[in-house]
């Protein structure tokens, strides 16, 4: 008898009576989602347990599964995202119903507006409860919510549809764009009981989930023409690209057409960002006086100025062609005066292809210019890297952090909070693909800890969280996640007692303080020893230093509490002119 068959009290179970005259073997909803997923070769879950799933983690992990119990909804959703991003497999997430689905679902909607793959699975209460709205436990209709922040919504009401339900979640979630898709699961389904020779019928292991898509000749061509006849040629690599994992041949079509790349933040280490021809230290230059642009899985949203203004030069300066697998991506902001429309690996390829290695050398000036521009914007930071003062401005602290890196290539590197941030992904070098793991498309706060439990889990390769102090705070209670599951996660939470800084005051001098301001002095340190984790706390570079690279070395859970001069940030980081400031004073 198979281990997810069991003979069960047929007076309570749902077959039919001549079916329970034979004893046959029988299965249930709970068996039939972890067969499916198996089958399909979904090793992880990633959630937190309660009513109606508890179960369900419970039996995955005695059938083989790796089960990871979060402390919140957010972070186990996004680790199941950051999977999918680094697997190009579909992370999963396991909600209990209402309100965990309500966590989980902020996890899915930035995983959907990332084109991260990832399926997240709620139980729910009763249909005929919900739907009359009579008030059950947990009452929500919860596909109905999730319907518009995922690519796709499915609930599945009969345990023979189970197998089908999840095949095409997975479709879904890393066909195409990759995106977010909600399985809705009712408590009810999970009970449900079925001939076990139907149930392992009803299974459907997915073929090529993610079919190749080839780009038309004429599309290569048209790309090629303008490529290859540009004067100030730039290739803008994005997330998009590492997720393709086809940096053998991204890396050729740099070599081979020696055009200068810039890499935005989750693309940096597609190629070593030391390389020769990355711009991304010329970065303004770059985007500013390039005249065509090959965007490959790179969107010309807010993070590059929807492809105009003065970021880019005077109007009509540019032409743009993009590689991207959603056609509809083209003209989103901008004319796209080549589109290529197809997988990134494929298009790529095609080029390489169709160029057969006879590419016309890019204009010296540009090449020289771009790299007078980097070199000079380099020797400028260096001082300012090297600096070893106490308390650390943002500048030493990183210095420090960037040596840990450049020595330790293979080390996942998560990053997020404001000047933490947007410092960091200038001065810290990557050197391998899919190793930095950030605030993705929307700048969000709080995929810290979700991010570096799923890094560890995934790569089984240490993961250093540089985190600002008010980043940390919004996942900082799965440390007991980390220090359970014993993960190589190191934390540097940079503590400069704020968000932004820690020095406002209240403007009405009463007691609380300013709203941007956190307790002066906290050590963030002794949070981690609380669960036998190791925990310093340093004021220079140099302590910094050796305290990272301590706890690289031990693989063992640690959270360094990093004092940062209070005064060092600025307001909102590099995105300060997004936060309206008001210019109306109040008469008191
Ligand atoms: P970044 O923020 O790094 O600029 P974006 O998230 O804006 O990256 O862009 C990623 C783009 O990559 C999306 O438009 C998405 O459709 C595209 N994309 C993702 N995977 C693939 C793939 N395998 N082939 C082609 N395009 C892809
Ligand atoms: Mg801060």
């Amino acid at each position: 008898m198979s281990a997810l068959a069991q003979i069960i009290d047929l007076k309570t179970a749902d077959v039919n009576t001549a079916e329970a005259d034979t004893q046959q073997e029988l299965t249930d909803g709970f068996h039939l989602v972890i067969d499916a997923l198996k089958l399909n070769g979904v090793t992880t879950i990633y959630g937190v347990p309660g009513i109606p799933i508890t179960d369900l983690g419970r039996m995955a992990q005695a059938e083989g599964m790796r089960v990871i119990s979060f402390r919140h909804e957010q972070n186990a959703g996004n680790a199941a995202a950051i999977a999918g991003f680094l697997t190009k497999k579909p992370g999963v997430c396991l909600t209990v119903s209402a309100p965990g689905f309500l966590n989980g679902l902020t996890a899915l909607a930035n995983a959907t507006t990332n084109c991260f793959p990832m399926i997240l699975i709620s139980g729910s209460s009763e249909r005929e409860i919900v739907d009359l709205q009579q008030g059950d436990y947990e009452e929500m209709d919860q596909l109905a919510i999730a319907k518009p922040l995922c690519k796709a919504a499915f609930r599945v009401l009969h345990a023979a549809d189970i197998g089908i339900a999840v095949a095409r979640a997975i479709r879904a979630a890393v066909s195409g764009r990759p995106g977010g898709v909600y399985l809705d699961l009712p408590a009810k389904l999970l009970s449900q009981v079925i001939a076990a020779e139907t149930g392992a019928r009803s299974l459907v292991k997915v073929i090529d989930a993610a079919p190749a898509q080839l780009p038309a000749p004429s599309a290569i061509k048209r790309a090629l023409d303008l490529l290859t006849k540009a004067k100030r040629p730039l290739i803008v690599l994005g997330k998009g690209a590492a997720y393709a994992q086809a940096d053998d041949a991204i890396r050729a079509l740099v070599e081979q057409s020696g055009i200068p790349y810039v890499p935005m933040s989750m693309a940096k280490g597609l190629l070593p960002d030391t390389h020769p021809l990355s711009a991304g230290a010329a970065r303004s230059t770059a985007l500013k006086d390039s005249d065509v642009v090959l965007l490959i899985g790179a969107r010309l949203n807010w993070l590059l100025s929807h492809g105009k203004g003065k970021t880019w030069g005077e109007p009509g300066s540019k032409k743009f062609i993009q590689i991207d697998i959603e056609p509809r991506e083209m003209d989103s902001n901008v004319e796209i005066v080549a589109p290529v429309v197809g997988d990134i690996g494929s298009c790529v390829q095609a080029l390489l292809d169709a160029m057969g290695g006879r590419w016309p050398t890019p204009p010296s000036e540009w090449i020289d210019a771009l790299k007078a521009r980097r070199e000079a914007n380099i020797a400028k930071m260096a001082p300012r890297l090297a600096k070893n003062s106490s308390p650390m401005d943002f500048h030493g602290a990183l210095g420090a952090l960037r040596t840990v890196i450049r020595e330790r290539p293979d080390a996942i590197l998560v990053n997020e909070g404001a000047n933490t941030l947007d410092l960091a992904r200038g001065i810290i070098d990557m050197y391998q693909p899919r190793k930095r793991l950030d605030v993705g498309t929307w700048g969000v706060m709080g995929i810290g800890m979700g991010f570096a439990v799923a890094a560890a889990v995934e790569t089984g390769k240490p993961v250093l969280a540089v985190e600002g102090d008010s980043a940390f705070g919004f996942s900082g209670m799965e440390v007991e996640t980390i220090c359970r599951y014993k993960l190589p996660v190191c934390i540097v939470v940079f503590n400069n007692n704020g968000i932004y800084r820690g020095t406002d005051v209240n403007p009405t001098g009463g007691e609380d303080v300013a709203t941007t301001v956190f307790v002066a002095d906290s050590r963030y340190d002794k949070m981690i020893e609380a669960f036998g984790g190791v925990g310093y706390n340093v004021t220079t570079p140099d302590e910094l230093s050796r305290a990272v690279n301590e706890a690289m070395d031990s693989g063992k859970p640690t959270l360094i509490n990093a004092v940062i001069d209070p005064a060092a940030g600025t307001e909102s980081g590099n995105i300060g002119s997004l936060n309206p400031q008001s210019v109306v004073k109040k008469k008191k």
